[in-house]
């Protein structure tokens, strides 16, 4: 309901609507650089962007912004593709690259030397930076900076037929050497970059700047908010300065918080460092914040966008704890992912007084939360697996699980009492618990049965299919200060969970799941929600844990 404004942004594109500021249109952009994977903060932005657009009956374009071709692939550009779709949103026609512009945009750029607005500086990189002062000093113009018109068209010209070598000259804008805003001294605006780009191949060995490209492309598109992060305010009176000295159509740039989440990194060279290093298998490793790597974990887009709806959108930077985002997918799958009983670390339970050879197929709810999925059967035999550590031979006090002489309940099943264990010769390991069940104490059958405090998961040994399960941890033992790049970078190899990951290659699963589809979600009982990795092989299922069942998050 736009009447009720959610969040700054839409207060004022309720504003300008009422004021007829863009007439009556909403039209955003998406406008990632192909240069890495999109991860968690990202989807913040496409929920926003694409979100308005859905909001107000607007538009949101997919725009590349691909201005720098050192570091920039179209791998990139197909992933990223790919999440959005996966997110659950469609630019529908309206899929654009700056690098389309590049053209464009040097009509322009032609067209702002001819009004004296820019010049062709020969300081080295260097000196450009010590020209530029400082924030409490002003800077100096450079020696440059008088050139002709007709000089700098000349020059801009040879820049473009590529004359002179990487770095030897800039085109930069004469704004004010003295501003108090470093961005608005005399900023370049395209830089010799002998590079093969993704998409116009060796067609430029110029390209525009970030802060000069980002502008013209939004204009061009007849962007209205141009939504970016907090970073880019101080970037914001170059925005203007761009268009209106340019003389083309002015849409705004409104900036928001970025997403920081606990025990995550974002950034991008941060983590293409884990991919190329070795520390994560690869973009879309389960423990990746990307939006692949969630994908792979086994999150869903309705608990991302879920996430994105209630972290809200501020003006100010703020950290939100990753346990929100767990919570978000628990809820999801809480009641839409069937429950299935999967033992991990397998122990054998024998009982003694079952019939061998005796199977009974055991109905079941496939989800007690959501009835609308049916049910299914279980094989229940005399040899079952249940979890190592639901066995102990000395417990402490309150430990209600299977103990020497105590009972409890096999989950759909029976009650069990503990008789004896066999143990093995040499390691005195447990090898085997010997039970015996009361026939009397079917689940389900009505006949009022004894309390017992533990109700344990199980799978019938005989039917069980095994599996291998891979437990995760968070990649970053603690929070990295986000605003810190530097810092960040030459630190995080400190910061490394070294037990981010756990294999376990003997787990045994339910029959029913055998031969589920990677993608497919479960709940193991009181084990977690997992799903099917695309690792598996035929006969060997492969899941992820997505996240335990304990809810840490604080409502
Ligand atoms: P990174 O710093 O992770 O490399 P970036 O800003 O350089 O990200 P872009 O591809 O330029 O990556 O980002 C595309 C859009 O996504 C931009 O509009 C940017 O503001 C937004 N974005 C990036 N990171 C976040 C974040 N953590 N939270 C919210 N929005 C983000
Ligand atoms: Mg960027
Ligand atoms: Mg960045």
């Amino acid at each position: 309901n736009p009447a009720m404004p959610a969040n700054f942004i839409e207060t004022i594109i309720n504003e300008d609507l009422k004021t007829g500021k863009y007439g009556n249109r909403v039209h955003t952009r998406f406008p990632p650089e192909p240069n890495g994977y999109l991860h968690i903060g990202h989807a913040k932005s496409i929920c926003l962007n694409f979100g308005l657009a859905l909001k107000y009956g607007g538009k949101c374009n997919l725009r590349f912004d691909d201005t720098n071709p050192t570091k920039e692939d179209v791998e990139y550009v197909d992933s990223i593709q790919e999440d959005v779709k996966w997110l659950g949103f469609d630019w529908e026609d309206r899929k654009f690259y700056a690098s389309d512009y590049f053209e464009k945009i040097y009509e322009l750029t032609v067209e702002l030397i001819k009004k004296g607005k820019a010049f062709v500086c020969d300081l080295s990189a260097e000196e450009t930076r010590q020209y530029r002062g400082t924030l409490t000093e002003p800077g100096k113009e450079s020696p440059y900076r008088n050139r002709s018109v007709e000089e700098n068209l000349e020059l801009f010209e040879k820049m473009r037929a590529g004359e002179f070598a990487e770095g030897a000259r800039v085109l930069r804008a004469k704004i004010d050497m003295s501003s108090p805003n470093l961005n608005m001294r005399d900023p370049v605006l395209y830089r010799i970059v002998r590079t093969r780009h993704h998409r116009t191949g060796d067609n430029w060995c110029i390209y525009p700047m970030y802060d000069y490209a980002h502008p013209i492309s939004d204009s061009l598109e007849g962007v209205t908010h141009s939504i970016c992060t907090l970073e880019f305010e101080d970037h914001r009176p170059l925005y203007d300065w761009t268009l209106a000295n340019l003389g083309i159509y002015q849409c705004q740039q409104i900036e928001f918080a970025r997403l920081n989440l606990t025990n995550t990194i974002m950034s991008k060279r941060y983590l293409r460092r884990l991919v190329e290093e070795g520390y994560v298998s690869g973009w879309d490793d389960p423990r990746m914040p990307t939006i692949s790597g969630l994908r792979r974990r086994g999150y869903t887009p309705e608990s991302i966008r879920d996430f994105c709806d209630r972290i809200g959108v501020a003006k100010s930077n703020s950290t939100v704890d990753v346990a929100l985002l767990e919570h978000c997918i628990r809820e999801d799958l809480n009641t839409n992912a069937p429950r299935v009983m999967a033992v991990l670390k397998p122990l054998k339970l024998i009982i003694d007084n079952y019939p061998a050879g005796q199977v009974e197929e055991l109905v079941t709810e496939n989800n007690p939360e959501n009835p609308d999925m049916g049910s299914r059967t279980i094989p229940f035999s005399r040899e079952l697996y249940i979890e190592q550590d639901d066995f102990m031979e000395n417990p402490p006090k309150k430990y209600f699980r299977l103990t020497p002489g105590a009972e409890v309940r096999l989950k759909n099943a029976y009650l069990v009492k503990c008789e004896h264990v066999v143990k093995s010769e040499e390691t005195g390991e447990i090898l085997e618990v010997h039970c015996t069940y009361d026939p009397d104490t079917k689940s389900g059958s009505g006949t009022v049965s004894r309390k017992v405090k533990g109700v344990l998961h199980w799978v019938s040994a005989a039917h069980a299919a095994p599996a291998e399960v891979r437990l995760y941890d968070y990649l970053l033992l603690n929070n990295q200060d986000q605003e810190d790049e530097e810092k960040e970078v030459k630190d995080f190899v400190d910061t490394l969970n070294v037990n981010s990951i756990e294999v376990l290659k003997n787990c045994m699963v339910e029959p029913s799941i055998k031969n589920s589809r990677p993608g497919s979600r479960f709940q193991f009982l009181r084990n977690g929600y997992f799903v099917v990795d695309r690792d598996s092989g035929a006969d060997m299922p492969v899941f992820n844990r997505i996240v335990s069942l304990k809810d840490s998050w604080a409502k």
